[in-house]
Formats: C-alpha cells, structure tokens, sequence
C-alpha cells in the first residue's frame, strides 16, 4: 500500500474528531427522522428525509474520503448503477458494457432500458479497446471482470472513449478503493456495490457513485432526491461500521487470497485457476500496472459440476451463497446462473479467516471432492 493509501485508510477513522463537542457520542449517531424542525423560510436547513439525513452524509463523507471525489449513497448496488444510467442517458443515447461482467444492468438495459430507446452492446472485457468507442455515449468497464476474472485497461478505456464523447464509469465492486483507484485512472465515474467487502458482513445492501464532476454529480444527487432510490438511515450506519474496518479485512482477504491462489494452482485437483496475482495469468502484466492489489476473488475449474458442488459443500470453512466479500469464505459455481463459464467453475470469495487454517480446510475438501 502507497503512502497515501496508508494516510488514507488512518485517516478514516478520525474523520470527525475535529468536529466533537466535549460530551458528543464518538460513534456517529443514526437519526432515524423523516422530518426536521423546520419554521420559515426552509432554504438552508435539512427539510425532508428523502433529500437529506445525517446518516447518510457521514457515510457519504467516509466514501468522498475514501475516493478522494464526491459521493452519493445508494440502497444498493444496482440502485447506484440504474441511476447512474437513468440519470445520464437520453433516448438515442448507446451504452456499451462488459459481456462478462456482472449481469443485472445487461438484463435492465434489455428489459426497461431498450424499451425506453436507449440502445446497448457488449463486448468481452479481455479485448474491450478493440473496435474502439465512436456512436457511445456511456461506456462502463468492470476490471476485473465478474466471474471471469479478465482485465482490461482502465486508463487506455477511459482516454479513448472519453475521446469520443462517452462517459466512462467503473464498476470497481471487486476492488474496493483499497485495491483500486479507476477514478485516478481517468474514469468520470466509480460506482459499487458496498453490500460486498465495503460493508462486509453479510447483512446489507448498499451501494455509492463517486466523481470529481460537480455537474454530474449534482444531476445524479437531484435524481435519487425525485426518484426516492434513497438509502435507510440504519443501513447507512452499518456500512459506516463495516468502512471502519475495510482495510485491515481487505488486507487480509488479498494476501488469503494470493497464497490460496498460488497453491490451488499447484493442486492435483484443480484443472485451472483464474488469478490477477499469479504470474502466469494471462491478467498478471496489465493487473501489476492499475490494480494497487489482486483482490480477494479466485476462479478455479474443478473436473465436473459434481466435484464443483462437493468441494463447496464439504468444506467446513466455505459457506454455500452467491455474493461475496463478506468475513466468510464463501464460494459458488457460477453456471448455476448461467455465466458462461465451465460447468465445474467455482468462485472462491476469500473471507478473513485465518490463512492457514482456510487453505487446510479447502485442501482436505479438494481431497475428497
Ligand atoms: C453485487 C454486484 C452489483 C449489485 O449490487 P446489489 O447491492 O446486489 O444491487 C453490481 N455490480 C457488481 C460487480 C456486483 O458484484
């Protein structure tokens, strides 16, 4: 981790130290409030509960700290990305995003969006730059790719498309602001999913856009107060609790996950893993430049789709959901939803459980599988 990043993450937890009163709680209150004492003229103050909360801003003070850009709260993550689209797009407008990325937004493009004539295509996120970006108004990448685990350049996307006159928004769900940064990379916007390793615990949904563009921004914030996407005071205030710990978890979850990773690629068991930290992944040139860690996601193909399904639900340590990044190593096989990827392709989301403990567990249940 840079120095920066350091200054960063420590600062996170000393946000408000400067702000307290003698006798103020130091844990962020939740108000749970849909009006607020308002006489007169109400210019100024907070008026509503669906244009303002105090829970909400002090998460949304921890994510523009975090991103180093302004930030909008979300119920979810897909509440952020529908936004993000609904807010910016006319009709007319073409989209282009990833064909392996994660398939939600393909299906409300198809279903709603098209419907209201804006137009989509996709494309594998391995050759993204290829064919290049003219007719594209929006253009959204998700590096690495979710569950492929490909890569693309962010920085070469962004100059490109930007080129031609596209919005360029990262989906960096996997990553997290600790692992990598797609808005220093040049993307106008960064949204994701913080029901994953952001909040990390397996209870909530939520999600965030960040960006360094006042206007954008504004017309994404004034979309969510007419729209009423807005997120739940409580659910606010446990992702400010799941932030205060995101560093130290993802720390843990990445080096898990690049020992893991290294030794499943040695296992007789495993036909192949999919790792932006192994040297040999196809990923690895490009992930070493843009990613500041590998994450905390391994693909790995098991024999079968029997194998692939023992291997999870034997292994003590491994919990059976979809999703992923919460303190549980979890794992599923993705074809179940119909990803295109092999019938006996697991992915493994490394929780904080301890490293050798976790890898003695998935060992013995690859053994038997
Ligand atoms: C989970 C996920 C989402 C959607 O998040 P929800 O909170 O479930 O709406 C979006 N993008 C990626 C990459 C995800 O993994």
């Amino acid at each position: 981790m840079s120095d920066s990043q350091n200054t960063r993450a420590a600062r996170l937890s000393h946000l408000h130290s400067g702000d307290l009163e003698k006798g103020d709680p130091l844990s962020t209150p939740i108000v749970m409030s849909s009006v607020f004492h308002l006489p007169g003229d109400p210019a100024g103050a907070r008026q509503y509960g669906r244009f303002d909360n105090p829970t909400w801003e002090a998460v949304e003070a921890a994510f523009a700290h975090l991103e180093d850009a302004d930030a909008i709260a979300f119920p979810s993550g897909m509440a952020a990305i529908s936004s993000v689209l609904l807010a910016l797009l006319s009709t007319g407008d073409r989209v282009l995003l990833p064909s392996d990325g994660y398939y939600t937004p393909r299906v409300l493009l198809e279903k709603h969006l098209t419907r209201l004539g804006i137009r989509y295509d996709t494309r594998p996120t391995a050759s993204f730059l290829e064919g290049g970006f003219a007719g594209y108004r929006m253009v959204l990448v998700e590096t690495p790719s979710n569950p492929g685990l490909d890569i693309c350049d962010i920085k070469a996307v962004a100059e490109a498309a930007q080129a031609e006159g596209a919005i360029v928004v990262a989906d960096n769900t996997t990553m997290t602001p600790y692992g990598q940064r797609p808005l220093d990379l040049g993307v106008d916007l960064v949204l994701a999913a913080d029901t994953k390793a952001p909040n990390g615990h397996s209870d909530v949904l939520f999600g965030h856009v960040a960006g360094r563009d006042a206007t954008m921004i504004e017309t994404i914030r004034e979309w969510r107060k007419l729209a009423g996407v807005i997120p739940g005071p409580f659910e606010a205030w446990l992702v400010l609790r799941g932030l205060q710990t995101l560093e130290v978890r993802f720390d843990r979850m990445c080096s898990s996950a690049e020992t893991i990773a290294t030794r499943l690629a040695d296992h007789p068991a495993v036909r192949s893993v999919r790792y932006p930290g192994l040297k040999n992944d196809p990923s690895h040139a490009l992930a070493k430049t843009q990613m500041l860690r590998f994450g905390s996601l391994v693909g790995l193909t098991l024999g079968s789709k029997e194998q692939a399904e023992r291997f999870i639900d034997t292994c003590p340590f491994i919990e059976a959901t979809t999703s992923f990044g919460g303190v549980h190593t979890s794992a599923e096989r993705r074809a179940r939803w119909g990803d295109d990827v092999a019938e006996g392709f697991v992915r493994l989301s490394v929780g904080c459980e301890p490293t050798d403990a976790l890898w003695q567990a998935i060992d013995a249940a690859l053994k038997t599988a």
